[in-house]
């Protein structure tokens, strides 16, 4: 009896010491917002830390100039030290290649300056408009669509979303807000809960769609504040994460979309494919085995946007059709990404 008894406090004293262990490593890690701020924003130190040789420093410095570095601390320690095709690294390392400029690659590739009806928001698609919630990233990804967009001209002040918010309360046929950016979790909680509450009151409005790459590049991001205002609005949440590795997702990250998922939030990934990113079966086969154990869905598999500067991560259309057809030998059906292409004025995403 005694015996048992020591057995059953010696338990709960360990189970009070990891509790307590855990809460310091949470205390003792700088915020979000300092991980944030002190993402590197420079190619020398990028190359540096990953021990790079000088070679790659110059084509660095290029991109940099056409679209600049910035990569935080969680994200860059999952990448190999010296080791230029680094999956994670080959995402975010600025290149001399960024300079070419081929047919058919430009600044807009989707025309989204055609469907901007108020400032801060896109309608594209019926049903859902998106909104520019944050000018900003955690992470610039060399390959993204949006590298060029004008943020200074999208980035509403709070008087101003009242216009977006006006667009969309006299629209009953829209059903869902998408957050959009730049990142939209780059913004604070409270202009946040403050967007949702406002979105929230809109009657015809059922759904709330975060894109977002935050819970990924700086998995901290998905903490009690963000949680708290996520987890109270009556709106259904959907959080479209953005993966297209499985290096990237570690057990932080795991964590994160745990977090997630207990507050309601459905977890979808979309990917870009990517040369030297993603580009081969197996690849694909571990990112969508892994996204689920982490408790999202593979959703879409996108083709480049022809986005001028990213034209080396192109992979032909031909191609990204058979390695898709060979990744369904791989793959039960549940996790198989769609492939998809954007083409601009088309009423959705087109499938390939
Ligand atoms: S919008 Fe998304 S893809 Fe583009 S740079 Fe930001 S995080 Fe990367």
């Amino acid at each position: 009896m005694i015996t048992r008894r020591r057995a059953f406090l010696q338990e709960n004293i360990m189970i009070v010491a990891s509790d307590r262990l855990e809460q310091a490593s949470e205390v003792s890690r700088p915020s979000w917002q300092h991980q944030l701020s002190h993402a590197i924003r420079d190619p020398r130190v990028l190359c540096q830390y990953l021990g790079l040789d000088d070679t790659w420093l110059e084509g660095a410095r290029t991109g940099h100039a056409l679209f600049e570095v910035r990569v935080p601390e969680a994200y860059f320690k999952r990448m190999a030290h010296n080791a230029p095709d680094d999956p994670l690294l080959r995402q975010v390392l600025p290149l001399g290649d960024e300079i070419l400029a081929p047919a058919g690659y430009v600044a807009d590739p989707l025309e989204e300056a055609d469907h901007r009806p108020v400032r801060g928001l896109i309608h594209k698609y019926a049903g859902r408009v998106l909104l520019i919630a944050s000018p900003t990233c955690a992470v610039n990804c060399r390959y993204c669509f949006r590298r060029h967009f004008p943020y200074s001209e999208n980035s509403p002040s709070r008087a101003q979303w009242q216009e977006a918010l006006d667009y969309l309360r006299d629209d009953p046929g829209i059903h869902e807000a998408i957050l959009s950016g730049g990142d939209p979790l780059a913004a604070s909680d409270r202009q946040l809960a403050w967007l949702a509450g406002e979105l929230e009151r809109i009657p015809h409005l059922k759904r709330l769609r975060i894109h977002t790459r935050l819970p990924v590049v700086i998995p901290d991001r998905v903490d009690s504040d963000l949680l708290a205002w996520l987890g109270n609005t009556r709106l259904q949440k959907v959080m479209v994460l953005h993966i297209n590795h499985a290096n990237e997702i570690d057990q932080a990250v795991v964590d994160a979309c745990a977090r997630l998922k207990a507050v309601g939030v459905t977890l979808l990934n979309q990917s870009v494919l990517l040369r030297g990113v993603n580009d081969d079966v197996t690849t694909l086969a571990v990112l969508s085995e892994r996204l689920f154990e982490a408790g999202v869905l593979p959703y879409y598999l996108h083709v480049l946007d022809p986005v001028q500067g990213a034209a080396h991560f192109d992979v032909p259309d031909e191609e990204a059709r058979t390695l898709v057809t060979r990744l369904r030998d791989h793959l039960p059906g549940f996790l198989m990404p769609r492939l998809v292409r954007e083409i601009p004025g088309e009423a959705s995403k087109t499938p390939l």
